[in-house]
């Protein structure tokens, strides 16, 4: 696990948001391969063993298709690094389930953090953090610059939180047959998936101002 992502994790539970705190027992060059994340607020914490870490061990300690991984090919990861827009950065890209198939050919176009939820196998540990078991997107809102969800991850609860800890202007990819979630406007589709984009949202900006002043307009970057 990157020991930087921590910045951007959330504890899942039914509590205020809350930051974790990490403890590293090993780390290695910047990433966590063995210790403890843990909420202030319920106490609860999540083992990192092996550098994934475990948000419910009793759901998915293991990975569900061991070293039977096959990487996609050259144009298919061309195509989700340019739907996810993918870019160097500190902000995190998401690939849930099967789409962590392409974390490591991913990982070679840009120098950008990679999440992998529940991925298929651990051969990316190491270059990619891997969470498994998590009930429903683990990080801070507006903390995630891209999301590439699979069948798996697109129940209509988890889908709600993809879109809540995306940045605004953030991309989401998910597969066509999925209905566009609110919060998302649509950039593109085709037979297989849809690519859309973080709306981003005025209501935190304070009063309008009179017509014919022009004060230099928020600048919302991306958190991180
Ligand atoms: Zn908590």
């Amino acid at each position: 696990m990157l020991l930087a992502l921590t910045d951007h994790l959330h504890c899942t539970g039914d509590h205020a948001a809350s930051w974790l705190v990490a403890r590293a027992d090993a780390a290695v060059r910047g990433w966590m391969v063995e210790g403890e994340l843990g909420c202030p607020m319920c106490d609860v914490t999540r083992g990192i063993r092996g550098g994934v870490l475990s948000w419910d061990p009793a759901v998915a300690a293991q990975p569900v298709a061991p070293l039977l991984m096959t990487g996609p090919d050259d144009d298919s990861v061309i195509r989700l690094a340019a739907l996810l827009a993918l870019v160097e950065g500190s902000a995190p890209y998401v690939l849930c389930g099967d789409m962590g198939r392409y974390a490591v050919a991913l990982g070679a176009v840009a120098a950008a953090p990679l999440v992998l939820l529940d991925s298929p196998d651990d051969s990316a540990a190491g270059l990619a953090t891997i969470i498994r078991g998590a009930p429903r997107m683990p990080f801070a809102d507006r903390s995630v610059r891209g999301i590439a969800l699979d069948a798996t991850h697109a129940s209509a609860e988890r889908v709600a939180y993809a879109v809540r800890v995306l940045a605004p202007g953030g991309r989401m990819v998910a597969g066509s047959d999925l209905a566009l979630p609110s919060g998302i406007r649509e950039l593109a589709r085709d037979d297989r998936h849809w690519v859309g984009e973080r709306v981003v949202d005025h209501s935190s900006v304070s009063a309008p101002v009179a017509i014919g002043r022009a004060p230099a307009a928020p600048r919302r970057g991306w958190n991180g």
